[in-house]
């Protein structure tokens, strides 16, 4: 039950039981007017009957004294208090039609009827004295007769003030009783107000003061200890209780939101320090397998909720090819055409599928995926791709990233541009302008390496030399000398293939190892080499040219021998070939 509804009904109560106590009250002191009322009318008629017996007595003197002295004076006040004596009958009788109980009224009567006797025996005595009879009449009014008379009205009177004392002793009894039985009504329910009033008010102060201020006090308490969970019930009062309550709801939604900003913050630092992370680690790859690793490592840390892939553009741009792949994108294959995202045709991050309003990119083939691609670019050169989407699962919007992204996007190809820039710088290290073919530089660190990862595999070394070749440049001119030269570097590429690797090793002079090659499998392979290079006529510029030849020293790898040993062995077979006469495989000697 609600407690408005308890303290109204207690009210109610309250007020029912207050009126009842009232009308109580009001109730015996209509019995204490009562009780006056029966005094006030006992006092009247035992007055009445007091003057009816002092009258017959005052009478019953004058009518005496004058039949004792003849005097007028004594005639005339036994006429007075004749007089008197009818009034006060008349009274008597005005008392009996309010309804005086049969026993008063019967005497009454005994009192009229004797005082009626008396005067009639006292007015024979006066009618006596008068007639000149003074003994009689004396011995009417002082004789037995009148004695009797006197005594019999005193009597009436006596009985009649008993009866009436009587039962005015009744009345006032019977409403003392009923007023001291309305008091004690009266005192009962004023009691029961008083109770009812104090059990309401302890009620009212326990359930709204007591039990909420301890219920506030946990709560505060919780909230002290940063427990938001706490749960805070509404409470519409207008009272100081209800503000408290009010308060305690204000101070824990700030907490709440003081410790969502919190977590916020933290996870945006937690973002900032993984893309840093990211960044520093990008600067240390060597290569753009490395790099695509890192990326596709460090941003499922970052965005839980995104999926993605790294794309670079080919060399004829045409095409982004996927460097890596994370957390599965359900709309990115391993290749996209360039011309298929908006991204990279307007040079700027493209969102597909947020606002419906926008085209979406072409790659998604319609799907309804909340999509984000960032070109990448360096030096306004556009590089690559890097490519969101929203996890199915996913809560946090692309939109909410995307500056992260961007920022990501940016150092991505700064990155990328940095590792190809180093990537051809190492070409023009290592490669041989004219020919294509590796450098001798790059021979001598491969041959270290080789000989040192490898010591105890084989490996074989061609030393060749293009027949002649002062003639190409002598006969056909300087020109005609580099065509030679490129096609023999050409042969060797072809030839080589997987196989090994080919370098020019100066001049006209040129190298080629074969790992897992011994001496035999070298001389077949040089053989293979010699005879190819001289299967084809040349021609340069409408000119014949002829065919050209090489001579050929193999060497193979012995056990502690370094690079240079090797070389110089082929060298020197290579020296023997041209010795016995060019166009001609040699094989050192052990
Ligand atoms: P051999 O059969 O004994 O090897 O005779 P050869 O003429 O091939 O050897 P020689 O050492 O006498 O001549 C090599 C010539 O190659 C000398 C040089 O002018 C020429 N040469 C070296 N480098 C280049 C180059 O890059 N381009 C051109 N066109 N000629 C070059
Ligand atoms: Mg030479
Ligand atoms: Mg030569």
């Amino acid at each position: 039950m609600k407690i408005s509804t308890i303290t109204n009904w207690a009210y109610a109560v309250t007020v029912a039981l207050t009126a009842l106590s009232g009308a109580s009250f009001i109730m015996s002191s209509r019995n204490a007017v009562e009780e006056r009322v029966a005094v006030e009318e006992h006092l009247t008629l035992d007055v009445l009957a007091e003057e009816l017996a002092l009258g017959a007595e005052v009478r019953s003197d004058e009518a005496r004294l004058y039949v004792m002295r003849g005097e007028e004076r004594h005639l005339q006040a036994f006429h007075a208090k004749e007089e008197a004596e009818r009034q006060r009958e008349a009274s008597a009788a005005r008392l009996v039609s309010y309804g005086l109980p049969p026993a008063e009224t019967q005497a009454l009567d005994d009192i009229a009827r004797d005082a009626e006797e008396l005067d009639k025996i006292e007015a024979s005595a006066i009618q006596a004295f008068q007639g000149g009879d003074k003994a009689h009449a004396q011995e009417i009014l002082f004789g037995a007769e009148h004695e009797r008379l006197q005594s019999a009205l005193l009597q009436t009177v006596s009985h009649f003030r008993d009866l009436t004392a009587a039962r005015t002793g009744s009345q006032l009894a019977a409403a003392r009783a009923s007023s001291d039985w309305w008091s004690l009504i009266a005192k009962i329910m004023l009691g029961m107000t008083g109770a009812l009033f104090l059990a309401v008010l302890y009620f009212i102060l326990r359930r709204r003061v007591t039990m909420p201020l301890t219920r506030m006090t946990g709560i505060v308490g919780r909230l002290a200890k940063q427990d938001y969970t706490v749960e805070i019930l509404p409470d519409l009062r207008r009272d100081e209780i209800g503000e408290m309550n009010e308060a305690i709801e204000i101070f824990r939604a700030n907490g709440i939101e003081k410790e969502r900003l919190d977590a916020e913050r933290q996870a945006d630092q937690r973002t900032k320090d993984l893309i840093l992370e990211m960044m520093h680690r990008l600067q240390a790859c060597h290569n753009q397998g490395e790099l695509a690793g890192v990326v596709a490592r460090l941003a499922p840390e970052i965005f839980p909720d995104l999926s993605g892939g790294l794309y670079i553009l080919n060399e004829s741009r045409t095409t982004l090819i996927g460097a890596a792949l994370w957390q599965q994108p359900k709309h990115a294959g391993d290749s996209l055409p360039a011309s298929s995202c908006w991204g990279l045709r307007r040079g700027r991050p493209h969102i597909s599928g947020v606002h419906d309003t926008d085209v979406p990119c072409q790659h998604l083939d319609g799907a309804k995926v909340s999509a984000l691609c960032v070109p990448l670019t360096a030096q306004g050169e556009m590089i690559g791709l890097l490519y969101l989407e929203k996890n199915a699962e996913g809560t946090i919007e692309l939109t909410n990233s995307r500056l992260y992204l961007e920022l990501i996007a940016e150092n991505v190809g700064l990155a990328i541009a940095n590792l190809q820039l180093r990537e051809k710088l190492t070409e023009f290290a290592i490669r041989d302008p004219l020919t294509g073919l590796f450098n001798r530089r790059h021979l001598e660190e491969t041959l270290q390496t080789r000989l040192a990862d490898h010591p105890k595999e084989p490996l074989a070394c061609l030393m060749i030399d293009i027949d002649h070749f002062k003639r190409f440049n002598d006969q056909f001119g300087h020109d005609a000398g580099d065509m030679v030269m490129r096609h023999v570097g050409q042969i060797l590429r072809e030839s080589v293939g997987e196989a090994g690797s080919a370098y020019r090793f100066g001049g006209e002079e040129f190298t080629v190892l074969l790992p897992d090659y011994d001496e035999q499998g070298g001389a077949e392979y040089a053989e293979a080499i010699r005879r190819k290079v001289n299967s084809t006529t040349l021609s340069y510029a409408g000119q014949m040219i002829g065919t050209v030849s090489v001579s050929i020293g193999v060497a193979a790898s012995s056990e502690g021998g370094s690079g240079e040993t090797i070389v110089s062995r082929a060298d020197a077979a290579l020296l023997t070939a041209k010795a016995e006469g060019r166009n001609r495989v040699v094989v050192t000697a052990r």
